[in-house]
């Protein structure tokens, strides 16, 4: 088995006192695609945020490429090669997408990807690269999120719900991206609600119910109703 790119090993998050994860594990071994599944509220990007150090965690509680990095500096920690494609897109209001761009290049990572690549891959921004990124739609905005996080060069991407509040015909665009990007033999992980949709893209999920694991493993190992069961939380 190839050894895994990001181990992480009974994590526990907490907003002040209220505990969010509890006694997370996860693998994410190089080039692979993975789901992370659950309900609102189940702790899917909570768990992101705490991999790349938007939310605390213990130092030892996460290991990238074999060193332990819970709980560095988010900057730190895309520098490393572990980048976030965070919910809600959170672009810079004041930069055109050209600009919101580039922003992703400031760890200065060496790799593939480009502002070329970026245009060859979603066309209309380069079309629309001189425009605030704030003043496009939602599903170009997330595709400038998603380039900006490339522009890190990134050896694994966590993007949390991609597909939200978008159209159907915008999410198919979006994830006809994937393949492109696991082409570079990038790892993906892809935070969705929609469980068809990541049972469709995916090879392995991992599915979290109030905070813990309550299923993981290969989709095609996976019966819906296996599925339903640990995403609900029904016996
Ligand atoms: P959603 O799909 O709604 O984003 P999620 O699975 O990503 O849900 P999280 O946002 O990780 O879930 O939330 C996990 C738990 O942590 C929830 O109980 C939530 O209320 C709590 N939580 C999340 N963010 C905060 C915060 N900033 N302060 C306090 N509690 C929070």
């Amino acid at each position: 088995m190839t050894a895994a790119l990001l181990q992480v090993q009974g994590l526990e998050a907490f907003y002040g006192d209220a505990q969010a994860l509890f006694g997370i594990d996860f693998e994410l071994a190089p080039g692979e695609l993975v789901a992370v599944i659950g309900a609102n509220g189940a702790g899917k990007s909570t768990l992101l945020k705490s991999l790349t150090g938007l939310v605390r965690a213990p130092r030892e509680a996460v290991h990238w490429k074999g060193e332990a990095i819970g709980g560095l500096p988010p900057g730190e920690i895309v520098r490393r090669g572990l980048a976030l494609v965070p919910e809600g897109r959170r672009l810079f209001p004041s930069l055109s997408v050209e600009e919101n761009l580039l922003m992703g290049s400031l760890s200065r990572r060496a790799g593939p990807w480009n502002l070329r690549r970026i245009y060859q891959m979603f066309p209309i921004l380069q079309d629309k690269r001189h425009q605030p990124g704030t003043s496009l739609s939602g599903g170009q905005q997330q595709m400038v999120a998603l380039g900006r996080a490339l522009m890190s060069n990134p050896e694994a991407l966590l993007c949390d719900e991609l597909s939200l509040g978008l159209a159907p015909i915008v999410i198919r665009e979006i994830y006809q991206a994937m393949p492109q990007i696991t082409g570079e033999g990038m790892a993906l992980v892809i935070v969705e609600q929609d469980v068809s949709l990541a049972q469709r893209v995916s090879r392995r999920l991992y599915c979290l119910q109030e905070g813990r694991v309550s299923l993981q493993g290969a989709c095609e190992a996976l019966s819906r109703d296996e599925i339903s069961r640990a995403y609900f939380g029904i016996e």
